[in-house]
């Protein structure tokens, strides 16, 4: 599923026909064009707390772009991120908890200066005190807090609501900014993301993966106040040759529009059935448990629900790897690494019965 794009699956044909007719008309001008205003048109009213979008061209975009006008719009520079949460990988969000004294971070990437890591705090997740303290030992220097409100990238982290609106308390207590980091969330888990399921108001939201339908696509959403401080309005700089290209455009929309109630339900099913079928499979041998958000599933090593990545065990990829194999032989493909998620589409339904002859023959 390339990672968390394909909610619709491989080669859907509306996406592939709007593509078509895009090609067929041009597939870059650099200048406004119909395309991005009916995409933001479409996100923005359908997501109530968003006034305002920019288009990137990536994931790691977005989340560079909210981090600077976080930065720009409350003139502080300290950015408070989470271990286990993966932002992509601009230099500011490379970067881990140091070993040695509370709150001094270091870069998790040859490359990457120090100096960029001395704005960075790096906090464990599910602990809103450890969130106070940072507010405390850095008075009026931290710019905004950003999550993924959903962890996705280190195993599935599902964090407790009350810690979530813990967050959304403390930085506008500290006029600090919440950002949600929705880029694998975002469309997937309903269409406003975790912000709309758990009706919180974030800040700033960035979105990737399936907002451009399986093409190179990110964007920073938020209120209108602080996305007015980009440029051109605003002081806070941003641009991009080739961001908003009609072909992201399209493919972005063609897949959107079919993301109603009733796809989220279904999908609902869909994931539950794919669920159920693994559940199964892993029971039969091992002493994985599944867990399962949504469309969003992961092989849990232990049997206790995980809040932060440190309760993960260091051995998990040896663990994984026969689990992985095992898959494999029986001809499914599972993310390659045991701290991936795994993400149902549409697509899964066809292909229930198979997966199940697959991976449970007897029961079968
Ligand atoms: C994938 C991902 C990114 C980075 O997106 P790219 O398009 O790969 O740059 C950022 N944040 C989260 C939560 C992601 O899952």
């Amino acid at each position: 599923m390339s990672f968390g794009p394909l909610i619709l699956g491989h080669r859907d044909p509306e996406v592939a026909e709007s593509l078509q007719g895009a090609i067929a008309r041009g597939w870059t001008y650099g200048a406004c064009e119909a395309y991005s205003l009916e995409l933001a048109e479409h996100i923005i009213h359908r997501i109530p707390f968003l006034d305002k979008i920019r288009f990137v061209n990536s994931g790691t975009e977005a989340v560079m772009t909210a981090i600077r006008l976080a930065r720009g719009y409350t003139g502080k520079d300290k950015i408070i991120k989470f271990a286990g949460c993966y932002h992509g990988h601009t230099d500011s969000m490379l970067i881990k908890a140091g070993s040695s004294v509370a709150m001094i971070a270091e870069s998790s990437s040859k490359g990457v200066p120090a100096g960029v890591a001395q704005d960075t705090i790096v906090l464990e997740l599910d602990d809103l005190p450890a969130v106070e303290a940072a507010f405390a030992a850095f008075p009026n220097q931290i710019a905004g807090i950003i999550l993924e409100p959903l962890p996705a990238n280190n195993g599935l982290l599902i964090q407790r609501e009350e810690y979530l609106r813990g967050l959304a308390a403390i930085a506008k207590k500290n006029g600090a900014l919440l950002i949600l980091d929705e880029v694998i969330s975002g469309f997937r888990i309903g269409f406003g993301g975790m912000a709309e399921k758990l009706n919180l108001t974030p800040d700033l939201v960035t979105y990737g993966k399936i907002i451009g339908g399986g093409l190179p696509v990110g964007a920073v959403a938020g209120k209108g106040e602080i996305m007015d401080c980009l440029a051109p309005h605003g002081g806070v700089f941003q641009a991009g040759t080739l961001s908003a290209n009609p072909l992201a455009m399209v493919a972005g929309l063609a897949t959107l529009r079919q993301l109603d109630a009733q796809f989220y339900a279904d999908l609902e099913t869909t994931s539950n059935q794919v669920g159920n079928i693994l559940s199964s499979w892993l029971q039969s041998f091992s002493e994985a448990q599944l867990d399962r958000y949504g469309s969003l599933f992961w092989i849990n090593p232990g049997k206790e629900q995980v809040r932060q990545v440190s309760a993960i065990p260091a051995n998990l990829q040896a663990s994984f790897q026969p689990i992985f194999s095992k898959a494999l032989a029986a001809g499914v493909y599972l993310a390659p690494s045991g701290y991936e998620v795994g993400f149902v589409s549409r697509a899964h339904q066809a292909v229930l019965p198979e997966l199940e002859a697959a991976l449970n023959p007897v029961r079968h």
